[in-house]
């Protein structure tokens, strides 16, 4: 390498290093979380992880309490490890995880329990590329034949957005994937009378992202900002109520 390219790329390292440094303070706002997520991505991307917050020391320091900055709802993939593509480490997310990034009950339950109890100011769902729940939903709409087992509720969650992406002629998979992903943050914010509220009051943003499996990077395909006021969906029923025995 001539020196003229080496201190070129040089100064590339430098400007990569200064944009991707861990910060030492947890984000409080949506703003301050997605910056810290873009930057754990592009450490992981770069191939310069830092794997902060890994250590006995930190393990330590969380035992008593969490205050994770963001909220994963991704899907399930083996290839899609929220730690690994976002840098970060013990109490820095809330990841719940269904194959094809699916939102029932529990799932709704759980990010409700981030943003409220723990404060979390940040929802991402996060897709990927080649999506295989996504695909077999397509297999199973185009052959008619049913799935099997409790595969049908993966199925049903995703055939809404395979219906979007028809009435929009979208046919390639990877853009019927960013379909349902954005599909995903409006079914949260249209189910979740609690996120609803916390978006509304500024507390809370949601994202949705879209991860490429081969080159590991992340890209924002849906967001919406904290403060935009959404139709508040009714709450959901209560559970029935319990027998008293005498
Ligand atoms: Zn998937």
């Amino acid at each position: 390498m001539v020196p003229e390219a080496a201190s070129a790329a040089g100064r590339v390292d430098q400007a990569v290093l200064r944009e991707t440094e861990v910060t030492a303070l947890t984000p409080t706002t949506p703003e301050q979380a997605l910056a810290e997520l873009s930057a754990g991505n592009r450490r992981f991307v770069t191939g310069v992880p830092r794997h902060p917050n890994q250590d006995a020391e930190h393990r330590a320091a969380v035992a008593d309490g969490q205050h994770p900055f963001a909220v994963i709802v991704g899907c399930a993939d083996s290839r899609l490890a929220a730690e690994i593509i976002f840098d970060r480490g013990l109490g820095d997310l809330f990841v719940v995880r269904t194959a094809g990034h699916t939102v029932g009950p529990e799932v709704l339950g759980s990010v409700e329990y981030a943003v409220t109890v723990l404060g979390t100011p940040l929802v991402v769902v996060l897709g990927h590329d080649s999506c295989g729940a996504v695909q077999a939903a397509r297999e199973v709409v185009a052959t008619g034949t049913p799935p099997a087992g409790h595969l049908g509720a993966l199925v049903d969650a995703v055939v809404p957005s395979l219906a979007r992406a028809a009435r929009q002629g979208v046919e390639d998979l990877d853009d019927i994937v960013d379909i349902h992903i954005a599909r995903t943050v409006e079914a949260m914010l249209a189910r979740s009378a609690v996120l609803a509220e916390r978006v509304a009051a500024g507390r809370c943003g949601v994202v949705g992202m879209s991860y490429r499996l081969s080159a590991g990077e992340v890209r924002t395909v849906a967001e919406v900002k904290a403060g935009v006021t959404l139709p508040v969906p009714a709450a959901p029923a209560g559970p029935p109520p319990t027998a008293v025995a005498g």
